[in-house]
This record gives C-alpha cells, structure tokens and sequence, in this order.
C-alpha cells in the first residue's frame, strides 16, 4: 500500500514515515528538501505535480499523513500581514491541498483511504502569541470534519491528530527559557513533554480507526484537558469559612 507524508522529513512526519515504513507501506515523502519529492505544499502547482509523479511512480497513495507545517508566534497587534499568510498558506491551505488531491486520486481510481491531518492542541485552545498558528490549526480541525462528510461516500476517512508540546526539530531548546519544561510538564496529566514517537503513534492508530472519522485526536498526554478555573474548591472552603466566622 502506497502512504504518502508530507513533511516527513524532520520531526513526526519522520517518525510516522518510519512507522509506516515497518508497517510494510511503500512510504513517499514530500518535504522542502530531505524528502523523496520536494514540495512546498502551500504552492498548488507544486502539489498537483508531486501527486502525479507520486501515482505515476508508486501507485495512488490510500494513506496520506500532512505533517508539513511551520510554528510561528506573534501578538495579533504586532503581526505582519505576510507571516500571517504564510502560516496559514502552509499550516491550513498547504493541508487543505494535499488532502484535495489525495482524495481525488483515490475517487479518480475508484479506492477508498484513510487521512490523518497533524493538527494541534493549538487549534482548541487559545495561546497567546501564537494567533495565526491557532487560526490555522483551528481551520485544520474543522477542515477534516467538512472532508470526512463530503469524502465519506467514497471510504475515505480524514480525521486530525493535534499534538501538544512535543520535543522535535520545530521545538530546539525549550530548555532556554528557565522554567517552561517544568511548568508545562506539571500541567500534563501524564508529565513531561512529548517525544515525536509519542504522536506519530497516535496518527499510524488513528489512520487504521475504520469507524472513525472526522474526529480530532489529541496526541499531548493530558495537556489540554485543564479547565482555566483555577482551585475553585478551594475558593468554596475560604467562602464557607467566612460564613462559619460570621455566624
Ligand atoms: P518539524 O519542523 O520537525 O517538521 C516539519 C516539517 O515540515 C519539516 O520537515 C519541514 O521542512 C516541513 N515543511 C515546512 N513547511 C513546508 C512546506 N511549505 N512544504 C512542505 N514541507 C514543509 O516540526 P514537527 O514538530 O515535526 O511538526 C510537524 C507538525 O506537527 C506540524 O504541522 C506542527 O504544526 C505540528 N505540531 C507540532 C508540535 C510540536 O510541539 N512540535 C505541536 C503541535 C503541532
């Protein structure tokens, strides 16, 4: 079976195409450079070539993974409108573009396949500084839900995977600024940050859900699970106490 990944050669894309790899996939990666094809897939001529020489070349891929994608902060009062296209030209219609063109290769050969969008937790909940990175993930989120039910009649599931912090090339050092791996590690049900392994297993389960579509998965041991209300309990006990003291 022929599985595409984009972005595939850093980070989760490299370790989904290694998983699907060993799964027996004949795996294909487009990435800038380090891949089997070069692609930016935020260029749609880029993109509908690279899907024909991957069909022309490996047959139509029936799994097809878009880890392609480009971290990116900024307060939304200080943001330049141009990095404000970019990531979303390639965090959102990057993904929208691959995931077009694979479903249409696979209705064009009459098979049914599976799609898994790498998302974020980002696209959930709302980070400051990081407004055009969430906008795209959020857009992310909502477009396998619209191309899992149009796509559905054809057997092909999309879903989405939304990581949360996790320790690849897109995350260097997060160690350089003192207290941020702690603080965030606390906060994770399952403590620590995420290893790419860690949500590229989550995607390669995902991928093979056959009931399973339009659903977004999050891959962030726990991450974003936090209400914002913080200790209320404990505000309920300082209330009652007063109550006690007044009486
Ligand atoms: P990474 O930087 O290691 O890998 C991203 C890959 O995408 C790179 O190989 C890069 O060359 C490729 N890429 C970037 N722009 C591209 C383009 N225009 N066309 C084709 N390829 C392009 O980062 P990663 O952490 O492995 O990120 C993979 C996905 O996971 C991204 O979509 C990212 O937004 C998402 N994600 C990562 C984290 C994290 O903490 N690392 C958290 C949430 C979501």
């Amino acid at each position: 079976m022929t599985a595409l990944v984009t972005g595939g050669a850093s980070g989760i894309g490299r370790e989904v195409a290694a998983r699907l790899r060993d799964a027996g996939h004949d795996v294909v990666v487009w990435d800038l450079s380090g891949g089997d094809i070069v692609c930016d897939v935020s260029d749609p001529d880029a993109v509908s070539t690279a899907m024909e020489r991957t069909v022309r070349e490996h047959g139509v891929p029936t799994r097809v993974v878009t880890c392609a994608g480009i971290g990116a902060s900024g307060m939304l009062l200080k943001q330049s409108l141009a990095e404000w296209e970019r990531v979303l030209a390639v965090n959102l219609t990057g993904t929208w573009l691959t995931l077009r063109a694979g479903a249409q290769a696979m209705v064009d050969a009459g098979v049914s396949g599976s799609m898994i969008a790498v998302s974020s937790i980002s696209g959930t909940v709302a980070d400051r500084d990081m407004g055009a990175y969430c906008v795209s993930k959020a857009g992310v989120d909502m477009l396998v839900k619209v191309a899992a039910v149009e796509w559905g009649g054809y057997g092909i599931r999309v879903n989405a995977v939304g990581p949360g912090v996790t320790r690849t090339p897109m995350l260097p050092n997060p160690e350089a600024l003192p207290g941020w791996v702690e603080g965030m590690s606390e906060r994770t049900a399952l403590g620590g940050l995420g290893a790419a392994s860690d949500v590229a297993g989550a995607i390669v389960g995902v991928l093979e859900l056959h009931w399973v579509t339009g659903q977004i998965v999050h891959a962030d041991g726990g991450l974003a699970l936090h209400s914002p209300i913080d200790a209320y309990g404990q505000l309920q006990r300082v209330m009652a106490q007063k109550r006690d003291e007044q009486r």
